[in-house]
């Protein structure tokens, strides 16, 4: 039996020895702003245009469009709010359930809450990390049922409206799959491709499967707008209203104040949409950094039996944002001490999310067996992802 010390210090030195820097500190993801970030904002400040008009907005849409294949963009303040007026488009109303996996970050669940609906959780599944939706279909036919075209929980008389999966760190989850899974119960599909721009389930983008999705440009995303999201559609009429909605309601008139919805101000400034354009001239790059990233981490660490480096499942082409390693059953109780040891030494590694069914706020939402995303959560570590580390990499 190896040494608890040794096994840390393997995984210590596959890390120094793939990451190419000798900073003293590396972050688990930082922003990198080396294309037309500083002209782009520049002129938003020569020009006066900051706020909410400007050319960069449409722009920033237009190439949202262009890169993810779906017809309209929206362009918004930030991932969370997206989440919610994608809900809201698609017609999740109060006391619906909206089933979405136990193991994502909290705004997936929130943005359910803020339209007063019912967080509904479902496992997750080792080959994505990401809502199993074999087990979905199998947990559905005993708790639910359709009548009259809507699918209802059997056990809570609640209609269940939707299903909302996360492609975690980047990595799709089995959309096919899903999608028959929604046609056959009734319930409308919305992506949380927050954290998948550059991510591609068998060629088509993330978030262009779902009626709505919705993506993230905070700072610690693939692409960055400083902060930001945007809700995607293949849906010509839901994409006008998710305009709408996101920017008070107004009718367009020169200068009457009519509004014909409770509308919301989540409109992206033109500032955040003018670091947003500069970014995605640069996302093609940072997925070929990345990915070259992840291929060293994988032969770096397959001699390594405690840990294994998660690799992207056989149906995908992912961005890679966040690397994974997922610590054996075996050795799971060393997980805290590889987290302490690492950042100790400023290599920067986070555990993966509470089960959110755990946090106080969730624990009497219904839910179903949960032993994958159980096990995930005790085993999953994240390691430096920055593009600027696979740079020198995807050049070789
Ligand atoms: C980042 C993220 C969001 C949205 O976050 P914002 O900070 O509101 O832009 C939503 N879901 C997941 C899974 C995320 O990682």
């Amino acid at each position: 039996m190896k040494q608890s010390a040794d096994v840390i210090n393997n995984i210590v030195s596959v890390l120094q020895e793939s990451l190419p820097t000798d900073k003293d500190f590396i972050a688990l993801h930082e922003p990198s702003f080396q294309g037309n970030e500083w002209n782009y904002v520049k002129d938003c400040l020569d020009t006066g245009w900051v706020s909410s008009v400007g050319k960069y907005v449409d722009r920033f849409e237009e190439m949202l469009q262009e890169y993810t294949g779906v017809k309209r963009a929206v362009a918004v303040v930030n991932g969370t709010a997206a989440l919610h007026i994608c809900l809201k488009l698609v017609g999740v109303e109060r006391n619906d359930e909206v089933l979405l996996p136990a193991l994502t970050f909290i705004a997936t669940a929130n943005a359910i809450s803020y339209c007063e609906a019912v967080p509904h959780f479902v496992d997750s599944c080792y080959e994505t990390l990401g809502l199993d939706p074999i087990k979905l279909g199998d947990y559905l036919q005993d708790i639910a049922e359709v009548k009259d075209g809507a699918c209802y929980n059997k056990q809570t008389g609640r209609r269940i409206k939707a299903v909302l999966p996360m492609h975690t760190f980047g990595h799709p989850v089995d959309l096919d799959t899903l999608v028959e899974v929604c046609d056959r119960f009734n319930l409308e599909l919305i992506e949380d491709a927050a954290e998948s721009l550059g991510s591609f389930y068998k060629g088509r983008h993330t978030g262009n499967w779902g009626r709505v999705s919705a993506l993230s440009f905070n700072g610690n995303k693939i692409t960055t707008t400083g902060g930001g999201g945007a809700i995607l559609t293949n849906d010509d009429s839901l994409g006008q209203l998710a305009k709408h909605l996101t920017t008070t309601a107004k009718v367009p008139h020169k200068w009457e104040f009519v509004h014909d919805h409770i509308g919301y101000n989540y409109r992206m400034p033109n500032l955040n949409a003018a670091l947003g354009c500069a970014q995605l001239e640069m996302l093609h790059q940072f997925v070929q950094e990345k990915r070259a990233l992840a291929s060293v981490y994988q032969k770096a660490f397959s001699p390594i039996d405690e840990v294994s480096f998660f690799i992207e499942p056989k149906f995908a082409t992912s961005n890679y944002w966040l690397n994974v390693i997922r610590v054996s059953t075996e050795w799971s109780f060393l997980r805290d001490e590889i987290l302490q040891t690492t950042n100790d030494l400023g290599l920067m590694t986070r555990p993966v999310w509470r089960l959110l069914c755990d946090l106080p706020i969730y624990t009497s939402a219904p839910k179903m067996e949960l032993t994958v995303a159980r096990d995930l959560e005790k085993t999953i570590i994240n390691i430096p992802s920055s593009s600027y580390l696979g740079a020198a990499y995807a050049k070789a």
